[in-house]
């Protein structure tokens, strides 16, 4: 393959752009490859090269590259009407309502411009309701670059993730392990009348994919109960993807105080929303004390598209259709790692799926069935990765300079990072899953 011009294109972007990107998952050794157009599934560099993509904008793209006509003729009608206004439309509240009706936990929402922005505001508005300081993350979990949520370490101190961000900001975060609830317990025990909330991806999307042991969701939901404190749930990646229009707290039957979500509600444009209990929303400014603002906030392009890809899905048989790939996908997967390399695991649920480049710190022999639910009668249950420490272990390296770069070469666009999520859209077919699965089994 060749590609001089996106060559070219990154010695430009790295004397402009810090590290030649805008987004630092973008980058990729020894350079990623520039995009110059979307076709269905496909991505065409701007060398020409065709890739088959799983990245899907980190989650966004439902449709892949080309929306469906309703989809695209709403985006069109409302940019050529003028950009926006600074004032409120109609495409806003009828966004609103959608979510409303489909979201068990969101009776009222607001909309910001990214999923970062939402969890800011989900955690300011918690802070603001109770009264209370300390949010509980998710070691291993992602809400976004936000000062609250980077940070490491565990029940005992967390701090900085990254240079920038003052130790005292940290103090107020408390990192525990995921799916593991005595741990859990014991910091409500110790610090329940501080915890302002929860702040919970459903399942880890940015840390491998790990998902809920039986149980673990009812806990939380326990302990945030029993301490008054709030259950947030970040459904930026999950939300309108796991669970269908119900997102995964449907799916796991869970219904928090706030849910955060973006990527799919702005149909591939940029989005962001706080939703819940109207009794907590309602804190937000104007209306109440809490303050919140935006320019782009409710941007009715990002509506437009927003609404228009949930009606379509509403309407179709998108979910189907992109859940039936991803348990192709992740069964074949399991066999060919089987066969090639059974010390890797296969995770992901719905049209979710990665490899885990993971050789230890799995907490068991054999491996994750593929789409498993953390099902205790699972054969393999003690071979699931748990906590965002059983894929800290991930090979990393061979993943990015090899593994990924052999797909690459294969034309198959994964994500980069050995980390990130990877997304089957409705315009993958079958034919993609088998060409995908033969990929696979040459480069393992
Ligand atoms: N929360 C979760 C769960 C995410 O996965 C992400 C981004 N991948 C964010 C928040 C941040 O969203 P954004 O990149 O739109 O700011």
């Amino acid at each position: 393959m060749n590609h001089e011009n996106s060559r070219e294109l990154y010695d430009r972007a790295l004397s402009v752009l810090p590290g030649g990107v805008n987004s630092s998952v973008r980058a990729s050794m020894p350079y990623p490859f520039f995009v110059e157009d979307g076709d269905g599934a496909h991505v065409v560099d701007a060398d020409g090269n065709r890739y088959l993509d799983y990245v899907m904008g980190y989650g966004p793209l439902l449709y892949g590259h080309d929306l469906p006509d309703p989809v695209e003729a709403a985006i069109q009608s409302h940019a050529s009407a003028g950009p926006m206004y600074g004032a409120p439309t109609e495409v806003e509240v009828d966004l609103a309502e959608f979510v409303t009706r489909h979201v068990p936990s969101v009776e009222m929402l607001r909309f910001v411009n990214s999923g970062t922005e939402a969890t800011v505001s989900a955690v300011r508005l918690a802070r603001a309701y109770t009264g209370r300081d300390k949010i509980v993350v998710m070691q291993g979990g992602y809400h976004g670059a936000q000062e609250s949520t980077l940070v490491e370490g565990g029940p005992d101190g967390a701090r900085p993730s990254s240079p920038g961000i003052p130790e005292s900001f940290a103090e107020h975060t408390i990192p525990v392990p995921f799916n593991d609830t005595d741990t859990i317990a014991d910091v409500f025990a110790e610090h329940g009348d501080d915890i302002a909330a929860v702040l919970t991806e459903p399942m880890l999307g940015n840390m491998g994919v790990v998902m809920p042991v039986d149980g673990f969701h009812e806990s939380l939901r326990d302990l945030c109960d029993e301490y008054g404190s709030l259950l947030i749930f970040d459904e930026v990646i999950t939300g309108f993807r796991v669970g269908g229009l119900g997102c995964a707290q449907s799916e796991f039957g869970i219904t928090p105080d706030l849910t955060t979500l973006g990527k799919i509600v702005g149909g591939g444009f940029p989005v962001g929303a706080v939703g819940g209990r109207a009794e907590i929303v309602e804190h937000l400014t104007p209306g109440g004390d809490v303050f919140q603002s935006g320019t782009f906030s409710g941007h009715p392009v990002t509506m437009a598209a927003g609404l228009e890809t949930l009606r379509y899905a509403a309407e179709n048989d998108v979910y189907d259709h992109v859940n039936a790939l991803g348990e192709q996908l992740r069964a074949g997967i399991t066999d060919i790692l089987e066969e090639r390399a059974p010390e890797y695991t296969v995770v992901g649920t719905g049209s979710i799926f990665k490899t885990i480049f993971t050789r230890e710190g799995r907490g068991g022999e054999g491996r994750c069935e593929a789409g498993c639910r953390q099902r205790e009668d699972c054969p393999n249950y003690d071979a699931c990765p748990k906590t965002g420490a059983d894929v800290a272990a991930a090979e990393t390296n061979r993943w990015e300079r090899v593994f990924w770069q052999e797909m690459k070469d294969r034309g198959i666009f994964l994500t980069a990072n050995q980390f990130e999520a990877q997304f089957v859209s409705y315009a993958h077919t079958e034919a993609d899953v088998q060409r995908t699965l033969d990929a696979y089994q040459d480069a393992l």
